[in-house]
């Protein structure tokens, strides 16, 4: 068991993690990221990314998570295989942690990127067939499905927005709920109503994903009526599970103010309201989710912690660096 100190703790290795690492080892900020359970994050479950910019041709999910790594590494940050399990953020900078090593984390600084996970349905064939058929991403994944048969399950705003969004692609939706009246807002409802693309399977679930992992993937999904129980089958080609994500907050629950799950920033800014101690990435953002803004508000938390250090703030009018009440 170890001491570690450090001015930037970086909690989670996906996208916003590893860019605030790139900017605050430039900073000379000696950050350490302690990876967590799914070094890489999301990404590195997914196969071909397309919407990453700066790569002209097609790159895998989990190449990117280790381009990033390495070059996070390259520019000085130290990657732990740890999963912070402890933190106390009540007492003010410095901070403390403690990993699941028995490591102890002591940080003049913190960035939380700890990201979100889909929810997954949990039903046989659906992780066999992820990647293969089966996704959590319409905005990744649609792409793949050019004028083929995908389905949507869920009855939620990510739900009806990933239908209206594959009708990009495909002219065949199918929106799949289990009950008979949807919790999206009525604006997407109305949406949902008026495309002549999408139709819906209501009081329907999914007890299946059916398909051959070693071949062609997902060819059909086995529903059942929930208000009959009739059994029936779907054929589809591609099918996205909508039912909501979470975010992984359990560390900091009681420390930092929450929204559905989610912590609470500054609008516009990585910073939550203890001074010192700032958030990004899929972690406080429910909105849009993706690497690109990830990294991106990962940016801007080792801005704001270098000017932290320096007891200095962003001015929001000017965009100056101004000194600190
Ligand atoms: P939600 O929790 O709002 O909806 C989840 C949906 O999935 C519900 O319809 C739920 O059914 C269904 N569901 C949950 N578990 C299962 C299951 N095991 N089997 C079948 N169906 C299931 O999640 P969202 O991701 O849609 O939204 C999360 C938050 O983000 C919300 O606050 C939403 O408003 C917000 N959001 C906002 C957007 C925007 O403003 N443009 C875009 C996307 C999200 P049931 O209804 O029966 O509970």
């Amino acid at each position: 068991m170890a001491t570690h100190r450090t001015k930037m703790l970086i909690i989670g290795s996906g996208p916003a993690g590893l860019t605030a690492a790139i900017y605050g080892a430039r900073a000379m900020l000696e950050p350490i990221v302690v990876q967590g359970l799914q070094p890489g994050g999301q990404l590195t479950i997914t196969t071909d990314v397309e919407n990453y910019p700066g790569f002209a041709d097609v790159i895998q999910g989990p190449w990117l998570m280790q381009q990033m790594q390495v070059q996070a590494e390259h520019v000085g940050t130290r990657m732990m295989w740890d999963t912070i399990v402890k933190v106390d953020l009540t007492n003010g900078s410095p901070f403390r942690a403690v990993g699941d090593s028995g490591d102890e984390y002591i940080a003049d600084t913190v960035v939380i990127s700890t990201g979100a996970q889909a929810k997954w349905l949990g039903v046989p064939g659906e992780m066999e067939l992820n990647g293969k058929g089966v996704s959590a991403c319409a905005t990744c994944d649609g792409f793949f499905y050019r004028g083929k048969k995908v389905a949507v399950i869920g009855g939620g705003n990510t739900a009806v927005e990933e239908a209206l969004y594959l009708t990009n692609h495909s002219d065949d939706v199918t929106l799949i709920h289990r009950r008979d009246s949807l919790r999206a807002e009525r604006i997407l409802q109305d949406r949902l109503q008026a495309n002549p693309r999408i139709s819906v399977l209501w009081n329907k679930a999914v007890d299946s994903f059916g398909g051959d992992p070693a071949g062609g993937g997902l060819t059909h999904l086995n529903l059942r009526d929930t208000v009959t129980g009739e059994a029936s089958e779907l054929r589809v080609d591609g099918a996205f599970v909508a039912i909501g994500h979470a975010p992984s907050t359990e560390l900091f629950a009681g420390q930092l103010e929450l929204q559905d799950g989610y912590i609470v920033v500054e609008p516009g800014t990585p910073r939550t309201a203890i001074p010192g101690v700032f958030a990004c990435g899929d972690v406080m953002d429910h909105i849009y989710r993706q690497a690109v803004t990830a990294a991106g508000t990962g940016c801007m938390a080792a801005l704001d912690a270098e000017r932290f250090l320096q007891g200095l703030e962003f001015d929001r009018e000017t965009g100056h660096a101004e000194a600190a009440e």
